[in-house]
């Protein structure tokens, strides 16, 4: 018979355990190598919250901005008994980590929008989906108690449309991306049995190709991909599967090889392959928000808000911020021992900031991506009733790159929202960043009737956009490294600058996604409080 403790002491280590005792004898190179071995760290550096503790009593930090990057310093940086006083330029905490609803305001440079949807719709206009291996967002999520439903991301049967591919018509993602495979295994079939590749592959793997290129690409007896029972199984049917007389299923004609190429579907494949792309996918329940406001429920009572910073500066002994009131036009200062700053560098590279100069050069040579969100609230879920679609995304060449499905309440009664726009390319979305909101709707309503022109604007009820180079406390959508700027400044940035280090998304390997800024936070405020500790 065993008791609990005993089963404890001679089991055998937990990973996390195993990876505990790695970490406390080897340090952190260490740790990475092991998580390496053991599968953890291909995804995400993130094993669990670094535990700070024994903070020297009284010492204080100010923390600049309440995205998630400034909220989970709080947060951690409070568990380990510092004081904490977090700054906010917004009315709001979470920053980019934001959704809008029904009665909300949508501030850009040059516009005021008021957003009209109906009771619980919404659209996220920065984060939307979080990839299963972001295993910090993820962590936060289990220990904030926010709840979180499956973000479907794939989906065949929605569409890739390219406006000079089959004249113009959208094809289902599953019939074109069965068709390029098919020809691709043909195609590479033929080169084989023509001895084109004798001296690349071995007699052995020639065989094996054969036989894998007829199963993947559903190649008929001739190894030709043509229309068939088996190849309906993949790319669907004109006449689907019955019980009866009539059941027998009719295949749908596949496309020529140069129709297949025209639709450049090989981009949409590609897309689905990224390692952040991948399946699953999740999203809170109820709007991305929610991550932050779970944030905001432990530590937002130390968020000022509406609190404009302008200067950092710091000395032997502690740090000194200067910020102006939005709503009072009260100017002040915080002074605090330590400073973590999550403002996004667009903004940083205007403040008076004392700081190394080789900082203030990484924090300059940081330019932002544009993107713009446009949300269209619809009567009725068309898409699923009409179209069979559930949630996922098609593609379109046109400037809005996609338009994407709501997710949840699938079957729901009542209007929803599709996501109008979301432009990958620069050109499309400064072209609709310079509309104004209500021309960027009818750019959308225009654009998206490619997939859905008898309902899209017949159904149509209200619209809201975020175009995020006008978004005055960021200006613009993320950071973008290059290898270059990389080797150039990267260190600098996020080195501890006397009683100063900067976080957020900008300061990580995982831009753009709330994963970086998490990571880059933790690791930012264990490095201060080394520091700290040891001053
Ligand atoms: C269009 C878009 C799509 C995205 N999609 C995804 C996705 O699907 N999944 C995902 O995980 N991530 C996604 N991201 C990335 C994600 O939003 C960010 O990586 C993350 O939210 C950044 O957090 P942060 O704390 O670093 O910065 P922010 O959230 O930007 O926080 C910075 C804070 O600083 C404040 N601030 C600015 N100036 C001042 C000042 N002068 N004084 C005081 N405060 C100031 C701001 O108001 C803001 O609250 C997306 C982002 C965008 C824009």
């Amino acid at each position: 018979m065993t008791d609990p403790v005993s089963r404890e002491f001679f089991a055998p280590p937990t990973r996390r355990q195993l990876l505990t005792m790695i970490g406390k004898v080897g340090g952190a190179g260490a740790l990475y190598q092991a998580m390496t071995v053991l599968g953890h760290a291909a995804d995400s550096q993130f094993s669990a919250p670094p535990r700070l503790t024994g903070a020297k009593p009284g010492a204080s930090v100010v923390v600049l901005g309440a995205g998630l990057a400034g909220m989970v310093a709080a947060y951690e940086l409070t568990k380990a008994g510092y004081t904490v006083q977090v700054l906010e330029f917004q009315d709001r905490t979470g920053g980019r980590n934001w959704s809008v609803r029904g009665g909300d305001t949508i501030t850009e440079l040059g516009s005021i929008q008021t957003v009209q949807f109906a009771p619980g719709n919404y659209l996220n206009p920065g984060p939307w989906r979080i990839p299963y291996h972001h295993r910090t967002v993820l962590h936060y999520c289990k220990e904030l108690g926010v709840e979180l439903e499956h973000f479907a991301q794939i989906n065949h049967n929605a569409f890739v449309h390219r406006k000079d591919a089959y004249g113009g018509k959208p094809q289902r993602y599953r019939e074109i991306s069965t068709d390029f495979k098919g020809h691709v295994a043909e195609l590479l079939s033929k080169s084989l049995n023509a001895g084109a590749l004798d001296t690349a592959v071995t007699a052995e793997d020639k065989a094996r190709l054969f036989d894998a290129m007829k199963e993947w690409g559903v190649l008929d007896k001739n190894r030709a991909y043509t229309k068939s029972i088996k190849v309906g199984e993949q790319r669907g049917w004109d006449r689907a599967p019955g019980g009866g007389v009539n059941g027998a299923p009719i295949p749908g004609e596949v496309g020529t090889l140069s129709d297949t190429l025209s639709t450049k579907v090989w981009q949409q494949i590609g897309f689905y392959a990224e390692n952040v792309m991948q399946t699953t996918m999740f999203q809170p329940k109820g709007g991305m928000d929610r991550i932050g406001k779970g944030f905001a429920a432990k530590i937002g009572h130390l968020v000022r808000l509406n609190t404009r910073v302008s200067k950092i500066a710091q000395d032997d002994n502690g740090v000194t911020v200067s910020w102006t009131d939005s709503k009072t036009g009260v100017s002040g200062q915080t002074r605090a021992d330590w400073l973590v700053c999550t403002i996004p560098a667009t903004v940083l590279g205007q403040l008076d900031v004392q700081v190394s100069d080789a900082k203030k050069a990484a924090i300059r040579a940081l330019p932002y991506s544009n993107s713009v969100k446009i949300g269209l609230e619809m009567k009725r879920r068309f898409w699923e009733t009409d179209y069979a679609i559930y949630g996922g995304h098609s593609f379109t060449d046109q400037d809005i790159s996609l338009i994407s499905y709501p997710t949840g309440n699938w079957f729901g009664d009542g209007p929803a929202v599709v996501l109008g726009a979301y432009p990958y390319g620069l050109i499309g979305s400064y072209r609709l960043a310079g509309l104004t909101p209500e021309k960027r709707i009818a750019a959308a309503l225009d654009q998206g009737s490619v997939f859905h022109p008898a309902e899209y604007k017949a159904e149509f009820l209200s619209g809201a956009s975020v175009a995020w180079n006008r978004i005055p406390w960021i200006l613009g959508c993320c950071a973008t490294w290059t290898e270059t700027s990389r080797a150039a400044h990267y260190q600098n940035l996020v080195s501890l600058d006397g009683r100063v280090v900067l976080a957020g998304e900008h300061c990580s390997y995982y831009g753009c996604w709330q994963e970086g800024a998490l990571l880059s936070s933790l690791d930012a405020i264990s490095r201060l409080h080394q520091r700290a500790s040891a001053a």
